[in-house]
């Protein structure tokens, strides 16, 4: 009888800070909460920011007014990150692209 192992489980990508003040990006981040002082790892979550925005009126400066002018906010490539703590649900750090 052989056995097999289970395949490796593919880690999502997280970046592990130890400073007080981590570089947030747009992955989520391991860090000590500074609302509930647990160890945790961001949720992260996109919101519309300034580049969505800056987008959006270059899309219509170029004539994309039909509608293209919003796919901006439909990628969170443009959007800004929100960071929150999963264990009291408060925001611990924004990643802005402006
Ligand atoms: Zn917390």
């Amino acid at each position: 009888m052989s056995h097999l192992q289970p395949p490796p489980q593919q880690q999502p990508q997280v970046i592990t800070v130890q400073s007080a003040t981590p570089a947030f990006r747009d992955i989520p981040v391991s860090m000590v909460c500074p609302h509930c002082n647990h160890q945790i790892q961001t949720a992260i979550a996109f919101e519309s920011g300034t580049l969505t925005w800056v987008i959006c009126g270059v899309l219509l400066l170029f004539g994309c007014w039909l509608g293209c002018c919003l796919i901006p906010f439909f990628i969170d490539g443009c959007k800004d990150c929100i960071h929150t703590c999963p264990s009291c649900n408060n925001v611990v750090g924004k990643f802005t692209r402006l």
